[in-house]
């Protein structure tokens, strides 16, 4: 970067046109000698007529203070054709004039003083000793607006260079217009005026190399000069420090400032811990320093990218972790349901077995005399063979059901008379146990089902009504006709279940809290089988509990009526 800038920075000076446009605010470009600029070292004036050729009209006007005869002759050296003799004439004329109080004619005489551009009156160009003595006359006849119009032509000249001045002269005058027309003087270019006539003397007095770049102080500010000989002389250029910041740094780099031989900064630092190279080094007028530069921002883009890619797959690592641990877990849940299962199960299958070796046992032997206890017996014998059986088809109907592979023999058929065989067929059952089902049913309660499965459903849900009726031994069994459907429900006033249980008993292996803690028989397939068969009808089944008030289970099956329309 720093050799980048360096390149730039040469290039710009020692550029031959640096010198030959017009630089703008904060540089001067100046051809020597000659060049126009505010003042000069020595400005070349231009002639004057010799005093002597005024002294007999002088001694009219001073000596004998005959102003008339003093006017008439001025006026008629004046009407010469040498330039230099009008001139000299014309400045004593306006002068004899304003001294006789004829400020009228004096201001006509300054005005064709002004057009004798080539002649010097008074030490000074003609023409700026006309303006001059017009500001002057106009100031002491107080004619403001008139003073401010021929004042700014005169700041106008002065910026121009117009004339050649000295120093002291187009101070005064600057000093001046400044007063008269409140405008500010161009402080910038009088100070780069004065370094420019400083090295055009210089230059005549020792050897300046061809080509050069130097700093110098004026006024306590650093101006950078450069210059470069010329078939006729030099070409210089000064700018101010805000110059060369403005135009020329900008195009050696972002990170690039300027200090001077004793370090202090000339332009804004733009970063610490910079590369310096030194004028010794760089023949450039100013120590060069360089910052380390910022990171590129097409860099920042693409660190932003890695970031937000970086971001991205954190985010994805995180969820995708997430879901393995959710399906972790559901597996290690679902394993342990199936050991409990087996477990159950095999429980399931020792309660009637028992009873049923030890009944056959006692017969066996003919320890049962009593014709009454062994008709008790048989019964006992022939229900836990149908539990048995109950439960071994149940086994395999829910494996059928999870394999897809059970065939449903649908047949229109009256769920309400379903209802009543099947309640009753369980009422014998649990007779004993002193449950009492009642049905309210509804005629037209047409549905096209396989009667065997939705049989088997509506047992399940007795048998849990029964199972977890707790002490109440109350059962109800409702079919309800609605438009649509028909509604197969079983009620209980049992232990029911908890809000957030409900919805989960319908899982495969699933078996309640309360359940559990009671020891209450069970495999957890019942209500899932429920759930399948009347999903397999196109209804659904519901729940609706309250722990300690009891549970109402609900399967809807569509009406026959809503498949096939009577025709
Ligand atoms: P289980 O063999 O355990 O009875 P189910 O699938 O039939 O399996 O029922 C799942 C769970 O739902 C039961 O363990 C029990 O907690 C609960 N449940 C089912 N029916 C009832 C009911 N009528 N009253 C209270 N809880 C019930």
């Amino acid at each position: 970067a720093a050799d980048l800038a360096i390149q730039t920075l040469s290039a710009i000076v020692a550029d031959p046109s640096l010198t030959a446009r017009e630089p703008g605010s904060g540089a001067l470009a100046v051809a020597i000698p000659g060049g126009q600029r505010l003042f000069h070292a020595r400005p070349a004036l231009p002639k004057e007529a010799a005093a002597g050729l005024f002294s007999a009209a002088e001694q009219l006007e001073i000596r004998e203070n005959n102003t008339a005869a003093a006017v008439d002759a001025y006026r008629r050296l004046a009407r010469t054709h040498d330039q230099t003799v009008r001139a000299g004439a014309l400045l004593r004329l306006a002068r004899t004039l304003r001294n006789s109080k004829n400020a009228g004619d004096a201001l006509q005489v300054y005005d064709e003083l002004e057009t004798l551009e080539t002649a010097g009156a008074g030490g000074l160009p003609a023409p700026a000793a006309a303006l001059w003595g017009r500001c002057t006359l106009l100031e002491a006849m107080g004619r403001k607006q008139d003073l401010r119009e021929a004042a700014t032509r005169l700041r106008a000249s002065l910026d121009k260079g117009r004339w050649p001045l000295t120093r002291s002269d187009y101070e005064a005058f600057a000093a001046e217009a400044e007063r008269w027309t409140g405008l500010a003087r161009p402080k910038d270019l009088e100070l780069l005026t004065g370094v420019v006539n400083e090295l055009e003397t210089a230059a005549a007095t020792t050897e300046e190399p061809v080509y050069g770049a130097r700093l110098v102080r004026a006024s306590g500010v650093p101006v950078t000069l450069v210059w470069r000989r010329t078939r006729e002389g030099f070409a210089v250029f000064a700018a101010t420090p805000a110059y060369v910041a403005r135009e020329w740094l900008p195009r050696a780099g972002r990170t690039v400032w300027l200090k001077d031989e004793a370090g202090a900064d000339l332009t804004q630092p733009v970063g610490p811990e910079p590369v310096l190279r030194y004028p010794g080094q760089t023949r450039l007028p100013w120590t060069v320093a360089v910052a380390t530069p910022p990171p590129a921002p097409e860099l920042a883009t693409r660190t932003r990218l890695l970031l937000l890619l970086l971001l991205a797959v954190g985010v994805f690592s995180v969820a995708g972790g997430y879901v393995v641990l959710r399906a972790l877990l559901k597996e290690f849940a679902l394993a342990r349901m199936q050991e409990d299962f087996v477990a159950a199960v095999s429980h399931e299958f020792r309660t009637p077995l028992t009873t049923l070796v030890q009944i056959s046992e006692s017969l066996e032997d003919g320890r049962v005399a009593n014709e009454q206890h062994r008709n008790a017996y048989y019964r006992s014998l022939s229900q836990s063979a149908r539990r048995l059986q109950r439960l071994v088809e149940d086994l395999l109907d829910f494996r059928r059901m999870q394999s897809g592979a059970v065939e449903y023999r649908k047949a229109p058929l009256n769920a309400s008379e379903l209802a009543r065989d099947v309640v009753a067929g369980f009422q014998r059952e649990v007779d004993e146990q002193g449950f009492r089902i009642d049905v309210r049913q509804c005629a037209e309660a047409h549905v096209v089902a396989d009667s065997a499965a939705l049989g088997r459903a509506l047992w399940n849900l007795l048998d849990n009504a029964v199972k977890y009726s707790g002490a109440s031994r109350t059962i109800e069994v409702a079919v309800e006709c609605g438009q649509r459907d028909v509604g197969i429900s079983v009620r209980d006033r049992g232990i029911g279940i908890q809000p957030e249980e409900q919805a989960r008993v319908f899982g495969k292996f699933y078996r309640g809290g309360e359940a559990r803690k009671a020891g209450i028989r069970g495999t957890g397939i019942g209500l899932a089988m429920v759930r399948q068969i009347a999903e397999a009808h196109g209804g659904r089944v519901d729940v609706k509990s309250e722990p300690g008030i009891g549970s109402t289970f609900t399967m809807t099956i569509p009406r026959e009526e809503n498949r096939w329309p009577v025709s």
